[in-house]
């Protein structure tokens, strides 16, 4: 039987790393963003089983518009989008500019899971699985972003028990530092990274197939037990290292 999928961020990154596994293990697979062309590239790479759909995950009418395009039911939600925010925003002052990062950071990466969840709920197949892009930063203590990341986890121990019942599994995929992503190549500086790669146990960046692996077993039968839990994809680069 053809699956499903649904990835937002799906065209660039860890996202595209994800609907590149599920196409190539013949399903279909929808990738939403904010950039067309960057989604229409994606998707004619991928191949034809790969489609499009342009909308911002933190828009409400944005996603429900976009998610009527979307024939379900949906085998398996990947909620990728997100990022940390504090790179993209200029520099304001005092308590308004506390408030616009860590509304940035709050919508971009827990506001945007609980939207396209939301949206698709109804439509989600029995037996699915939802499955969210975390970080380690959630762990970090890293702001904004880190609080947003780990409220992702606190919200999904919720959604597992909400769709329990539909035999519907939900987890995190908790990434380290993974290059080949926008944030890695074009944010982060390369003496940052460098840090970053020589603490883990490993000794190498992540890449996004890693964690496309780890989603696309969560996302199968021989994961059907495996529900409300966060799991660390990180080569053991842990908080405190
Ligand atoms: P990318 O920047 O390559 O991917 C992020 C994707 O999300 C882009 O395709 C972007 O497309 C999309 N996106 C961002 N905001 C929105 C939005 N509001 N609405 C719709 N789409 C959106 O980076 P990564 O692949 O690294 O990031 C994927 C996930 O992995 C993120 O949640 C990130 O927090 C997480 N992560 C990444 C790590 C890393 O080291 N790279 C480490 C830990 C976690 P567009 O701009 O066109 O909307």
């Amino acid at each position: 039987m053809t699956r499903t999928i649904l990835v937002t961020g799906g065209g660039t990154g860890i996202g595209k790393a994800v609907a590149a596994k599920f196409a190539t293990s013949g399903a279909v697979v929808y990738v939403t963003g904010r950039r067309k062309d960057v989604l229409v590239s994606a998707a004619a790479e991928l191949g034809p089983s790969v489609r499009p759909l342009v909308c911002d995950s933190t828009d409400p009418e944005q996603v429900t518009a976009a998610l009527a395009g979307l024939d379900g039911p949906i085998d398996v939600l990947v909620n990728n989008a997100g990022g940390n925010t504090d790179f993209d925003l200029p520099e304001q002052d005092g308590l308004a500019g506390v408030l616009a990062r860590w509304r940035a950071n709050l919508d971009a990466n827990l506001i945007s899971a609980v939207l396209t969840t939301t949206a698709v709920e109804d439509d989600l197949a029995e037996g699915g699985s939802v499955i969210h892009i975390g970080s380690i930063a959630a762990d970090q203590g890293a702001g904004s972003y880190g609080a947003a990341k780990a409220g992702l986890a606190s919200w999904n121990v919720d959604l597992a028990k909400q769709l329990g019942a539909r035999k519907i599994t939900a987890n995190v995929v908790s990434p380290g530092y993974i290059r080949e992503t926008e944030f890695f190549r074009d944010k982060l500086p390369a003496e940052r990274a460098e840090q970053l790669v020589d603490a883990t146990s490993t000794g190498r960046a992540g890449i996004p197939a890693d964690i496309a692996e780890t989603v696309y077993f969560l996302a199968s039968a021989g994961a059907r037990h495996i529900t409300g839990q966060t799991f660390g994809v990180n080569g053991g680069a842990y908080p405190t290292r």
